[in-house]
């Protein structure tokens, strides 16, 4: 996960609930990935660290345990730029200006200059995140799809040139997760300035559930609505699903304004995001733990990514 600001919401469902559990039955390696947030925040470089630094601090808060995962920074473990190299001149130019992705973001971020050597060539850096750890599964989202056939293509084209299967093929573990949008009803970004941050505090949720995009329709108190077409509706259904029939019909039938529903759902929001915050202010305080932890994470990982790396050596030269 690239470090470029806080933590919301959308971070907690799309990914850190799913990665939590995935701690169950596999060994996890979670990067802080600071090299990849420098390719488009290079002119921002001095923030990555305390990003990084806040953003483990809300893996750890939403269940992410340093004790059997490893968490680290990627620019603590130089073997992945290594890597990077090394797949870099036998990718083919055409895989990467292909990239769906790659155009698509070209077009939307404008603030800053993208055309760069870097950008062009993140997914090679991507592919040595995994074939480093030589990961037999990746938890992605399916927009990430192409992404990680890329990665099958480069590690195929790597064993076929080399003549040794050095890397296997790595496969997705897709999750079906709730889309949550912002408070706009655009997707939830930071840069859109419409989320609900996982570190906001009780009275900013409140705020800022109570300012949610409702129903156009619904004008009056009086006026039934259509929660169907509500984004507060939707976070009903993820936040308090037990209580989503009852505001269903509080809103069909017009039996409370938008302004309860949204406090009454802000309430729920706030439950859940109780313990993240406890147990994220206590992290606050101890950041040199957090420090420690990084650097264990990054031992543990150098020893798997050394290891990969003294083959690839043998096998290119
Ligand atoms: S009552 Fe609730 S669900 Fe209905 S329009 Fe208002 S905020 Fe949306």
């Amino acid at each position: 996960m690239r470090p470029t600001g806080k933590l919301h919401l959308g971070h907690l469902l799309g990914a850190l609930k799913n990665w939590a559990a995935l701690q169950a039955n596999y060994q996890c390696v979670f990067s802080v990935a600071d090299w990849h947030a420098l390719m488009s925040e290079y002119e921002n470089s001095k923030e990555l660290r305390g990003y990084g630094i806040n953003m483990v601090i809300d893996w750890i808060a939403c269940g992410i345990d340093p004790d059997r995962a490893i968490i680290y920074l990627q620019s603590d473990v130089v073997e992945h730029l290594e890597l990077q190299m090394f797949l870099s001149c036998l990718t083919p130019l055409g895989w990467l200006e292909r990239n769906p992705t790659y155009k698509e973001q070209l077009r939307e971020i404008t603030s800053r200059d993208l055309q760069t050597y870097a950008f062009l060539g993140y997914p090679v850096l991507q592919a040595a995140d995994i074939l480093l750890y030589k990961a037999d599964a990746v938890p992605i989202g399916e927009d990430q799809l192409p992404h990680l056939e890329l990665c099958r293509e480069i590690a195929r084209r790597f064993n076929s040139i080399y003549k040794k299967e050095v890397f296997s093929d790595c496969k997705a573990i897709l999750t079906e997760t709730p889309r949550l949008l912002g408070l706009d009803n655009r997707k939830m970004s930071k840069s859109y300035g419409n989320t609900i941050n996982l570190s906001d505090s009780e009275i900013e949720v409140e705020k800022k559930v109570v300012s949610m995009i409702t129903d156009p329709k619904r004008l009056r108190k009086t006026d039934p609505g259509h929660p169907d077409k509500c984004n507060v509706y939707s976070y009903y259904q993820v936040f308090a699903s037990s209580q989503a029939p009852e505001a269903h019909q509080w809103c069909s039938k017009a039996l409370k304004g938008c302004v309860d529903c949204k406090k009454n759902l802000a309430v729920h929001i706030n439950k859940e995001l109780s313990p993240i915050r406890e147990k994220r202010a206590g992290l606050e305080k101890d950041k040199d733990t957090i420090e420690d932890i990084l650097k264990q994470g990054a031992q543990k990982a150098r020893l798997i990514a050394q290891k990969t790396m003294s083959e690839v050596r043998e096998v290119v030269y």
